[in-house]
């Protein structure tokens, strides 16, 4: 917990006065989910700025947005709140305020993907949050906050897939990318990447609705998610060069088993389920390579890396067609519309 403002605190062996900001600023705009014997509620608020938790950076993000991770969040879905009360949001995007950090100062950018915050460290949701200096990284000049929001962590997931599979040796021109999860946040941006980089990119999507949506960000095709969705062999036809999968369980054991002879698979995501009821048959018959990928404790090199390729490979316009505007009040609505698989693309949330 925070001291007090205005107070005095030691700060790396000396006493220095903390800014007094409850004279212009006591209290901050907050989604804040709580757990109690009532049972779950979320809401929104007014907390006062002494409430934050321990961090060496105050932030006001102007942008925050609604990933997979906090709509079941908002939802109290899935055990993905570890600590009560909680500001939700993974990702912000904003302003330095106040700064004990060595790399950061008030008034530079920022931008914040992961870390356990909005699990057990507020997050961005919120007008202010109180985060470390080195969870954060520069927001690169080629992005707004509302675009890097945009991005968020499903994007900057996606980019972290793509990094995946051209470490694994895939080029342009190998062949045809599988992208599943296709209309969501993750498979938007990947399918967008992938096309500008030049891939021949096919999308599997369980909204037929959505075609010209998918095709307008790159695809040359669109499959039906069903014909992944069921049990299959565990090898068949050899189709894929890579995959970048948002899905898990049948649809990535599909994918794995379609596979070309040392094709790369890049598993992100569980939206069918966490299992994966595959065989080895693809990895020792086929050489091809599982590329687990994690966003959320990705060090801190990597993340900084995957910015700087959305900023060379990514056309900021681009994220327009996969963007949706909504205010901080309209969050917790919109969180159910995304478990209920209303969503196309990315949800942007606007702070201020
Ligand atoms: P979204 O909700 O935006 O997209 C998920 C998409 O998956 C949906 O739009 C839908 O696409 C498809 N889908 C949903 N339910 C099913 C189902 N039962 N079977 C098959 N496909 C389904 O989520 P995100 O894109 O933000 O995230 C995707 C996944 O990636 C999530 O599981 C998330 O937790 C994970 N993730 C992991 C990260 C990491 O660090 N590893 C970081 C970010 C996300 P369509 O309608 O087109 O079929």
């Amino acid at each position: 917990m925070q001291p007090d403002a205005g107070v005095i605190r030691q700060d790396a062996g000396c006493e220095v006065p903390t800014i007094d900001k409850k004279a212009t600023r006591p209290m901050f705009k907050a989604l804040l989910l709580e757990k109690n014997d009532t049972g779950f509620h979320a809401g929104l608020t007014e907390l006062d700025e002494a409430r934050l938790p321990a961090g060496d950076v105050l932030v006001a993000p102007t942008w925050s947005t609604l990933n997979y991770k906090d709509a079941l969040a908002l939802t109290n879905r899935a055990p993905v709140v570890r600590t009560w009360p909680m500001v939700p949001g993974i990702d912000g995007a904003g302003t330095v305020v106040e700064s004990s950090h060595p790399d950061w100062q008030p008034g530079d950018r920022f931008v914040l993907n992961g870390w356990g915050v909005g699990e057990t460290h507020w997050g961005c949701l919120a007008e202010r949050a109180r985060l470390q200096g080195d969870w954060l990284v520069k927001l690169p000049a080629a992005f707004t906050p509302r675009q890097a929001m945009a991005i968020g962590t499903a994007g900057y997931t996606a980019m972290l897939c793509v990094m995946a599979l051209e470490r694994h040796g895939l080029q342009p021109g190998d062949g045809e990318v599988l992208v599943t999860g296709a209309t969501g946040g993750v498979g938007s941006v990947a399918i967008t990447l992938l096309s500008t980089l030049g891939y021949r990119v096919v999308a599997a999507s369980g909204k037929a609705h959505e075609a010209d949506y998918l095709r307008g960000l790159g695809a040359v095709e669109v499959i039906d998610r069903a014909t992944l969705a069921a049990a299959g062999k565990p090898l068949q036809k050899e189709r894929w060069a890579g995959v970048v999968d948002a899905v898990g369980s049948h649809t990535l054991a599909n994918a794995l088993a379609q596979t070309r002879y040392g094709g790369v698979v890049a598993a992100c995501g569980l939206a069918q389920g966490m299992d994966l009821p595959a065989s080895v048959a693809p990895f020792i018959l086929r050489n091809v390579t599982l590329a687990g990928v994690d966003s959320v404790m990705a060090p801190r090199a990597l993340r900084q890396a995957a910015w700087d390729r959305l900023a060379r490979d990514l056309v900021p316009a681009a994220l327009e067609r996969i963007a949706e505007e909504i205010p901080l009040d309209q969050a917790i609505a919109r969180a159910a519309d995304l478990m209920a698989g209303k969503v196309r693309g990315r949800l942007v949330v606007r702070i201020v």
